[in-house]
């Protein structure tokens, strides 16, 4: 036969298989010169190209969110907030209209005179009061606040230990306020009435 005359290299090479690591070789040889083309190319057309290539594809990268997901997801959270704002501004007008006495609440069938407020002694020796009825939370801190430590009470206060600090002012002033105590904190009062 014809065939069988011709040099055996012809015949031998189209039947050559290659097996998986050497196809990957040659697969990552092709992208590293397209790669290398690409990038000679970019260089020669300026950075500009570059540029938006990347952007490109930091761009892909980025999952798509849909934007009214974004906007309902706002909207969640502006009405999560203005219940909070609410419901806190509710607090503090209860807290303005108690008279912080004993017995003060709608339940109580007597109101004493007797200071409703449960006091305690801190370990920075600050002094601090709650009032049982309202929660509201006084504090030695503040000059306004001393005149309900005045008020007689029967409750006994209650003190934590001592304890020495370098500076005790900072010791005091590094608690946690409430939100009665935060000036900023406090929502507007009147805005919830006309509503
Ligand atoms: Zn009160």
């Amino acid at each position: 036969m014809p065939s069988k005359e011709q040099t055996p290299e012809t015949n031998v090479i189209p039947q050559k298989s290659f097996n998986y690591s050497e196809l990957t070789e040659i697969v990552a040889k092709a992208v590293a010169s397209a790669q290398i083309q690409l990038a000679s190319t970019l260089a020669q057309q300026g950075d500009q190209n570059a540029k938006v290539l990347a952007e490109a594809l930091r761009e892909s990268k980025t999952p798509y969110v849909d934007p009214k997901h974004i906007e309902n997801e706002k909207m969640m959270r502006d009405q999560m907030r203005e219940t909070e704002r609410r419901k806190r501004a509710a607090k503090r007008a209860e807290q303005e209209a108690c008279p912080h006495l004993q017995g003060s609440s709608p339940e109580s069938a007597t109101t004493l005179p007797y200071s409703s407020f449960a006091v305690h002694v801190l370990d920075s020796s600050e002094v601090i009061g709650i009032c049982t009825n309202c929660q509201k939370i006084i504090s030695s801190r503040r000059p306004e606040d001393l005149r309900w430590f005045k008020v007689k009470s029967t409750n006994v206060r209650s003190a934590a230990g001592q304890r020495t600090f370098y500076d005790n002012q900072i010791a005091i002033k590094s608690r946690q306020m409430m939100d009665d105590e935060l000036g900023t904190a406090i929502p507007d009062v009147t805005s919830v009435e006309g509503e």
